[in-house]
């Protein structure tokens, strides 16, 4: 209800209908649209559905006229004594200040329950501030010890690749060395002057001109990649050609 608007609302239960045309005015200060106060007033006995008084008198239920007509505005209190005239106005307003003060009085519940309303909403979302606080606090520590296992395997990642790139360089300059004594060989072969290599390493198996070596007992790869590159030279230095002695080595044929 706005009072600023110096209308009253209908006291029926949740109806609050602003009150314009015709009103129903009770004797116990309450009043109601036209809707409601004709169904509820035309059954008898007559109770008030606002305070539940029962409305048996003559004039305790009176349907008025909010606007009245200038005519009947002037013609109504006429020839009353001054006294009269002003027991109904201060009747009059009585009646009209009993409804702004209900009228507040409902306001300032609604406000308090409103407020209460705001309070608990508040403090469920402090709660719920609080969680989300606390879960993110959980997965800024759970980012953090991933970015450690990251770090982690990062550099172990980088251990493995320096290592990796250790060994192909090892692998190249065996792969080198290899080539380079293959070719001897096969000049050595074509000119007739060096015969075929022969290798005692107890499996005396000649080597092939485009396979490698094999050695008894070793995997290829792994030989080469734990043998430093010059022990390798030295190693596979009996069977180079220009030696001298290549030739005394016994021959399996
Ligand atoms: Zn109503
Ligand atoms: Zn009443």
């Amino acid at each position: 209800m706005s009072m600023c608007e110096d209308s009253l609302l209908c006291n029926f239960p949740k109806c609050r209908a602003v009150l314009t045309g015709f009103a129903w005015v009770t004797a116990c200060s309450h009043a109601f649209c036209d809707q409601h106060g004709s169904g509820e007033f035309s059954r008898s006995p007559a109770i008030c559905p606002a305070c539940s008084s029962a409305l048996s008198g003559k004039l305790d239920i009176v349907r008025t006229e909010l606007a009245p007509s200038e005519e009947y505005k002037a013609m109504v209190l006429a020839g009353l004594r001054p006294e009269t005239v002003l027991d109904i106005s201060g009747r009059a307003l009585a009646f009209w200040t009993y409804q702004v003060q209900q009228e507040r009085l409902y306001q300032e519940y609604s406000l308090s329950r409103a407020d209460a309303q705001v309070k608990q909403m508040e403090k469920l979302l402090a709660q719920q501030n609080q969680t989300r606080e606390l879960e993110l606090n959980a997965m800024r520590g759970e980012i953090t010890s991933l970015k450690k296992v990251m770090e982690e395997y990062k550099r172990k990642y980088s251990d493995v690749s320096e290592r990796l790139m250790e060994r192909n360089r090892q692998y190249q300059k065996l792969q080198g060395l290899y080539d380079s004594l293959r070719l001897r060989n096969m000049v050595g072969e074509r000119d007739g002057r060096v015969a075929p290599p022969q290798y005692s390493t107890g499996a005396g198996r000649p080597a092939s001109p485009g396979s490698s070596p094999q050695f008894p007992g070793c995997d290829g790869d792994r030989l080469f990649s734990s043998l430093d590159p010059n022990n390798a030279r030295g190693f596979f230095h009996f069977s180079t050609p220009p030696h001298p002695k290549a030739r005394a080595f016994p021959r399996k044929q």
